[in-house]
């Protein structure tokens, strides 16, 4: 079915907003001023946005701040992607964890991600979720700086090639 992302993670941003802001956080919505319209389901797409939000209140310190970004973006092969960043400025992730960030049940070997509860299931849902739309996710992160999670989906006919369903990207500060 055709789904607004822009207003649709409008009332995602507001159902997690007390809890951001409970854990000392600031969170805001960049988006642009019009509808992005994508074929998805909307459970499903709530879903994966929960869990990546969920993730970044969980691993970003008070007094951080939680950005989602919407956008879209020409990638391979001229396809057009609505691409929504969730960018943290939490504990980050090493290098050598992100490739297996997306396996089930895999949790960083952390002290401090090891003492808040998760089953380290809730990436590999959103992984595949992603996957079933035709989309792919993008991360890039920076130990002590922050974690960007960028949720491609395609808008009309797009598709990606199967090897892009997970990229790691160069941190940038500032994304
Ligand atoms: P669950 O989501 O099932 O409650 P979880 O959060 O541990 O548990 P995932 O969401 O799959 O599981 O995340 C896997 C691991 O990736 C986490 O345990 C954490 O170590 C790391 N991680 C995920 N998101 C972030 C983030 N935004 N910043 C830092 N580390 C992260
Ligand atoms: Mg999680």
């Amino acid at each position: 079915k055709p789904l607004d992302l822009t207003a649709h993670l409008e009332r995602i941003v507001d159902d997690v907003k007390y809890e951001a802001e409970e854990n000392g956080l600031e969170i805001r919505l960049n988006s642009i001023s019009r509808p992005v319209t994508v074929m998805a389901d909307a459970r499903r797409i709530t879903q994966v946005f929960i869990n990546l939000l969920t993730n970044a209140i969980r691993y970003t310190a008070s007094g951080g701040t939680i950005t989602v970004e919407i956008e879209e973006r020409v990638v391979e092969r001229n396809a057009l992607f609505a691409c929504v960043s969730v960018i943290d400025t939490g504990i980050g992730i090493p290098a050598e964890e992100l490739l297996h960030l997306f396996d089930r049940f895999y949790r960083v070997e952390e002290a401090r991600s090891r003492h808040t509860g998760g089953t380290g299931l809730g990436l590999s849902i959103a992984h595949h979720f992603v996957r079933a739309h035709g989309g792919f996710i993008q991360v890039s992160s920076q130990p002590d700086e922050g974690t960007v999670f960028t949720v491609n989906l395609p808008i009309g006919s797009s598709t990606c090639a199967a090897d892009t369903a997970i990229q790691i990207v160069q941190w940038r500060k500032n994304v």
